[in-house]
């Protein structure tokens, strides 16, 4: 069976594309480009690269469709992967070993897998000789992983990209432990905010007032008691999901010069992930009011501060979604529609007010990203390229 494996081509590619070490920091995308060129070679799709921002390339390939003036389908997957921590691997992260049929790389999961998922599909409706009405664009983007504002973030907002009039994406989703794929429709806002206590400054000896411990103290327990409702939330209903409440994390604490010395100033930074049916002016006027609370001239600086971004229907308005989930339904997988718990590059196409859903349909596999030792089995793998045989042409047949 293994051997079987080792001879696959779809198998072997997806292990040459993990082999490219495409990994922060600093990453050089050339390699990656090329190895891409090879593939849309392969399947004849004209090729273009942008550089919305330098040395930042997003590659497009693109299978024109009959009625090309029709929204086309966007298949998006980033080549950026994470660091590694090698000496906890039990295989070296960047020779995709294939050991009893499973593949262990960095990336295999999060999400070079679903890159070559889309062009192994392809290349088999080719050889059938398929034709679809839609075009459809493969979108290769980088720097998903620090952000995607230098990648995708930027890309959308270009004339090249509106020229892709993209009508719907697809883009990496989790694999899911259990029988269900999940399919993610929505992300949360993200934002990281520093709150910064300025007080009396003096000597440790006395009770000063305009005290910065006092000010931080009273921040920091608002921030852990809403901490506290999400996680009663989450306990209480067991329908709900990490995406589906408003997460709370005490990320960084500074201040302070010597032991005995009152300092001028102490800052908390959280990071916070505000779930889609939070009011972003509502919760920042109640940030504002902490802050009166807490005492003199507290205030607060946002890192990051994403916008509300509505989440893709997943109801009969949606043409698209229709075709997804009856695609699902004939194949008799059953489907989950959750909200994504971190951020992807969907945020930034939902934005532009198309809509996107995030999948990467491995089921009975544990989510590995970002984890030492991430793998995925050969037999998943090849299982979902059949899944995106039958997806892509409904999707760009619609
Ligand atoms: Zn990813």
């Amino acid at each position: 069976m293994a051997v079987e494996y080792e001879k696959d081509p779809s198998v072997s590619n997806l292990r040459n594309y993990l082999r490219i070490r495409s990994v922060h920091p600093n990453i050089n995308y050339a390699e990656c480009l090329t190895y891409l060129r090879g593939q849309a070679a392969e399947l004849g799709f004209p090729v273009k690269v942008f550089e919305p921002v330098p040395k930042k390339p997003v590659l497009v390939m693109t299978c024109e469709g009959q009625e090309p003036s029709l929204p086309s389908i966007l298949l998006n997957s980033h080549m950026d992967v994470v660091p590694v921590f090698e000496k906890s691997w039990t295989y070296p992260p960047f020779e995709a070993r294939l050991v009893d049929g499973v593949i262990y790389g960095r990336g295999v999961q999060d999400m070079k897998s679903v890159g070559i998922l889309y062009l192994e599909a392809l290349k088999r409706l080719k050889s059938k000789g398929l034709k679809f009405k839609r075009t459809i664009h493969l979108t290769f983007v980088p720097d998903e992983e620090v952000g995607g504002l230098k990648g995708m973030g930027e890309f959308v907002k270009t004339e090249d990209f509106k020229k892709l009039n993209v009508g719907f994406s697809l883009d990496e989703g989790l694999a899911s432990a259990s029988e269900y794929y999940h399919v993610y429709n929505a992300e949360r806002s993200i934002w990281h905010i520093t709150m910064i206590c300025p007080g009396k400054s003096g000597h440790g000896s006395l009770l000063l007032p305009d005290n910065n411990g006092e000010k931080i103290r009273y921040i920091i327990d608002k921030f852990m008691d809403l901490r506290q409702e999400s996680k009663k939330k989450l306990e209480e209903d067991s329908k709900l999901t990490i995406g589906d409440v408003t997460t709370v994390n005490l990320t960084m604490l500074n201040g302070g010069i010597q032991n005995n010395v009152i300092p001028e100033k102490l800052t908390v930074s959280f990071d916070l992930r505000l779930a889609t049916t939070v009011d972003h002016e509502e919760f920042e006027n109640m940030i504002k009011g902490w802050c009166k609370e807490a005492g003199d001239n507290v205030s607060y600086k946002f890192d990051q501060k994403d916008p509300y971004v509505s989440p893709t229907k997943v109801d009969d308005t949606n043409a698209y979604w229709l075709a997804f989930k009856g695609t699902f339904d004939k194949l008799k997988l059953p489907l989950k529609v959750l909200t994504f718990p971190g951020g992807t590059d969907s945020r930034y196409v939902r934005e532009r007010r198309i809509p996107a859903l995030g999948i990467t349909p491995y089921c009975h596999t544990p989510p590995q990203i970002h984890e030492h030792d991430e793998s995925l089995k050969a037999a998943t793998f090849l299982h979902a390229i059949s899944v995106y045989e039958e997806l892509i042409p409904t999707l760009a047949n619609v």
